[in-house]
């Protein structure tokens, strides 16, 4: 068994569960004048803290307990509240795949904590001298890895991904896109590994980027501890009702990823077909990767054509990252570039 609490910030260990007299109670007053809320108004009260509606929905659909859960104001909130519970500034290191979501690196650099790249392969993949590259440091606190990887849209390599858990280092496995993959969630490997964290969102698959809603997904222990250090009310009960309600909805989640799943397979054949496309890559996301032979001049004339894309180039030379998105708003896109050839 890992000891989980050993590995958490010194000022953190300190930190009682949060409890407020409304927790005590427990069920519904008469009267509440314990936290200082207007009695007027829509939007008068605080939401719940703990997200229970939310968490007793998500445990049944996810099939973990509502103590595996923590919910965050968008999966940026939980990367931050994971630094803020395990990462001592200055002292503490953490290592994340590269290229991949910017938000890792940005988070370390906050809260002052050294980041060591673990640079993915030519297939994008990790492999061996990855998990070398590990354990030849031995400061490291966590390891960050994004599957599908974004902005590379692949699935990583589950061997070396359970060779990289069984370090027994923290290991945050993020699933921001594991709708639209076909594969299975490491939420079903939890029991296996005490040091897993994985990280999932509503704002892609569920449609509800404008409400915030991120979820993390591990062991009690260290679930615990976020919920230590999270806001009490991080979440605002619009958005916990928001997201009850999508999820509710099964059956439109998996429709829209369908229609999603066959609009990139049309938007993949248009753009094979251009000249200035050099490679796409296999994606198992709801964006594809497309390197072109000239991505920054496509990238200016897409946008004096009022059509948006991400140039990635920076992190992978000469590449666009292309969000797939409604059938007209792809048409636009294939039509602008058309045009351009
Ligand atoms: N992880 C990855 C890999 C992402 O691409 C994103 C969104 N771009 C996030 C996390 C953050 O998502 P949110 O904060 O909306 O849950």
């Amino acid at each position: 068994m890992i000891d989980v609490s050993r590995w958490v910030r010194p000022a953190i260990a300190k930190l009682t569960p949060y409890s407020s007299a409304r927790d005590e109670f427990a069920g519904d007053a008469d009267v509440y004048l314990d936290a200082n809320e207007s009695p007027f108004g829509d939007y008068n009260r605080y939401p719940d803290p703990m997200q229970k509606l939310l968490k007793e929905q998500l445990a049944v659909q996810r099939g973990v307990s509502e103590n595996q859960i923590v919910v965050g104001n968008g999966s940026d909130e939980i990367i931050d509240l994971i630094f803020r519970t395990f990462c001592e500034p200055r002292t503490d290191v953490v290592a994340a795949i590269s290229p991949s979501y910017g938000m890792y690196a940005v988070t370390a650099a906050i809260h002052d904590v050294k980041l060591i790249e673990l640079p993915l392969n030519t297939e994008f993949d990790i492999d061996e001298s990855t998990l070398d590259l590990i354990q030849s440091e031995d400061r490291i606190k966590a390891v960050f890895m994004c599957s599908p990887n974004n902005p590379t849209g692949n699935l990583l390599s589950s061997k070396w991904m359970e060779r990289i858990l069984n370090t027994n280092l923290l290991v945050v496995i993020d699933e921001a896109y594991i709708d639209f993959a076909n594969e299975n969630s490491w939420i079903s490997r939890l029991d296996e590994f005490e040091n897993l964290i994985v990280l999932q969102t509503l704002s892609k698959a569920w449609g509800l980027a404008n409400a915030r809603v991120g979820l993390a997904f591990t062991s009690p222990v260290i679930a615990d501890w976020m919920n230590r250090v999270k806001p009490p009310y991080n979440v605002s009960g619009l958005n916990q009702e928001a997201a009850i309600h999508a999820l509710q909805n099964p059956t439109q989640q998996r429709e829209r990823v369908a229609r999603i799943k066959s609009e990139k397979t049309r938007v993949e054949q248009s753009l094979a077909a251009l000249g200035s496309v050099v490679k796409i890559y296999p994606s198992q996301a709801n964006f594809i990767l497309v390197e072109f032979n000239n991505a920054q001049e496509i990238f200016k004339h897409l946008m004096a054509e009022k059509v948006i894309v991400r140039d990635r180039s920076s992190l992978v030379k000469n590449t666009l990252r292309i969000t797939i998105g409604s059938q007209e708003e792809n048409t636009r896109l294939i039509e602008t570039l058309q045009k351009l050839e």
